[in-house]
């Protein structure tokens, strides 16, 4: 029981420069991990271990990317799961596979030579939801619990350093628990991308594909309001499709353009003035 835990935990190669339009997250995040790099510091100081940081904000602004790039500055393994895999229908097994988890982090640590590893859970509300609103689902309450109890286990001395991050769309619905100093008592919010952080995104996207002469990605950002960064990827994925299909060897501003209203339509964007 316990062992049908999905998870990934290839070796990352994302840093902070592949994410555009996140700066003050960044700024935020590498703050917060500078705690863990310089750990002798903070333990001479005697300040509190970081143990957990949690990124909210929209679907597909970067937070997995984040997660990655955290992992990649701190020199340290990443395993990465998500919240739905924690509920079952039997009893104890979510609690088990939390327990799992966090051996896999250590495990997959020592594989890779780290000192360290970052535990990545996505959709953190569903475990993490408040308690009482979940109807007193027994099987939800121990799996937080067994999530707080590793969370409160984690000490810096250890060989392998842990390190939680958790991402939710949906802060609202997280039980106070989880917040509190010790646990993800780092908040980071990751946002929709201004325009400026649009063209930075489309700017790393494009990179590699082949961009004819009359392109303004400028124009784009300005036409992209309310795109997160998962959208921008799409629409340059899209264009190039496009291009191939007009057996055009370089992306114009009229594929990239048509891309716009496909992603749009697409998703069913909610699109407000441009501002
Ligand atoms: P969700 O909340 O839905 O899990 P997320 O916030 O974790 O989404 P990611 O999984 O990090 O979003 O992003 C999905 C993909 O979208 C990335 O692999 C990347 O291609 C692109 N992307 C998203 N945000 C950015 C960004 N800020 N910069 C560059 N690419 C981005």
């Amino acid at each position: 029981m316990g062992g049908g835990l999905k998870t990934t935990s290839v070796p990352h190669t994302v840093t902070f420069d592949d994410i555009g339009g996140q700066n003050s997250a960044i700024r935020e995040l590498k703050e917060a991990l500078d705690f863990i790099i310089h750990d002798e510091e903070v333990k001479r100081l005697g300040i509190r271990p970081l143990k957990g940081i949690l990124l909210w904000g929209p679907p597909g602004t970067g937070k997995t990317l984040l997660a990655k790039a955290a992992a990649s500055y701190t020199d340290s393994a990443f395993v990465a799961s998500s919240g739905s895999e924690f509920i079952e229908v039997y009893a104890g097994v979510g609690a088990q596979r939390v327990r799992r988890l966090f051996d896999i982090a250590r495990d997959e640590a020592i594989k890779q030579g780290k000192k360290g590893a970052v535990v990545f859970i996505d959709e953190i509300e569903i475990v993490g939801v408040k308690r009482g609103r979940n109807e007193g689902h027994m099987e939800y309450d121990q799996t937080l619990n067994q999530l707080l109890v590793e969370m409160d286990g984690i000490n810096p001395n250890d060989d392998i350093k842990i390190l939680v991050i958790a991402a939710t769309n949906r802060m609202d619905m997280l039980d106070e628990a989880l917040l509190r100093p010790g646990r993800f008592d780092r908040q980071v919010r990751v946002d929709l991308p201004d325009k400026k952080g649009r063209l930075d995104i489309l700017k790393i996207h494009s990179k590699g594909k082949p961009l004819a002469s009359d392109v303004d990605l400028e124009k784009i950002a300005q036409d992209t309001f309310g795109f997160s960064g998962a959208h921008l990827e799409a629409l340059m994925n899209e264009a190039a499709i496009l291009a191939m299909r007009d057996k055009s060897s370089v992306i114009t501003q009229k594929h990239l353009t048509e891309a716009v209203d496909k992603v749009i339509m697409g998703e069913k964007l909610d699109r407000r003035p441009t501002p």
